[in-house]
């Protein structure tokens, strides 16, 4: 379909295309969900770029209220933390995939795509021993290669209803942007991690966790991971 398009009309195809590549409700380049049912009041946190020497942070401040949350791993990560990345497990939380070295998808074949989720894949199986059902593709971008690498590895696409921008905003910043983004169904996107960076400062994203979760909880939301607020059986080996 959209090969069509981008032979039709080249600006409007561009525009397409982008839509497709980074749009939060696209479908163009696999199945993707942005948001959940509005019926229950739930929100899903989620988690990306971890693990990392921060998370237990994060951990312990979730644990605190109670919250179980969606983490988005790198497979690199992964393997340099293994016993942060199974506390994660062990927790209660979800483990998605989100590549195995962190690159951009976009422009990239088929073959790297798959080895970057089949890697990440298999360092979450055999270090936390859950197999994850949910991608976050890289930077929210995707490309060709991910419709066949899901399907292969049985995940689904998972972009969100808001992001927080916690890599460059401050505490106070993030409460603000998200302050008003939690309503039912809500899939909101923080980070545990920078890219590859080792040693993350992910203070700001605590601080303004220490300010949300409590005014959410005060709100009446639950706190669900991705594939309870879709109904949704995250895989087991
Ligand atoms: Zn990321």
């Amino acid at each position: 379909m959209i090969l069509e398009v981008i032979g039709a009309a080249g600006l409007a195809a561009a525009g397409i295309t982008a839509y497709g590549v980074r749009g939060r409700s696209a479908q163009v380049f696999g199945p993707s969900v942005w948001k959940g049912p509005a019926s229950r009041r739930a929100i899903a946190l989620t988690f990306d770029d971890g693990p990392s020497e921060s998370t237990p942070d994060l951990l312990s401040l979730l644990s605190d209220y109670g919250v179980r949350a969606t983490f988005f791993q790198c497979g690199h990560h992964v393997r340099r933390l293994p016993r942060i990345a199974v506390r994660c497990a062990a927790d209660g939380h979800e483990i998605g995939n989100h590549t195995d070295t962190h690159p951009a998808l976009y422009l990239r074949s088929a073959q790297f795509i798959y080895d970057q989720l089949e890697r990440a894949q298999r360092a979450v199986i055999e270090t936390c021993g859950v197999t994850p059902s949910l991608v976050r593709p890289t930077f929210g971008a995707r490309w060709f290669g991910m419709r066949p690498a899901q399907k292969r590895l049985n995940l689904l696409g998972v972009m969100w209803t808001t992001i927080a921008r916690d890599w460059c905003l401050s505490g106070d910043e993030i409460v603000q942007r998200m302050g008003t983004a939690a309503h039912p169904g809500a899939i909101l996107c923080f980070h545990d991690g920078r890219e590859l960076t080792h040693r993350p400062n992910i203070d700001s994203t605590l601080q303004a966790l220490r300010v949300l979760l409590p005014k959410w909880a005060a709100e009446g939301y639950e706190f669900v991971t991705v594939s309870e607020m879709l109904a949704r059986p995250s895989v087991k080996p």
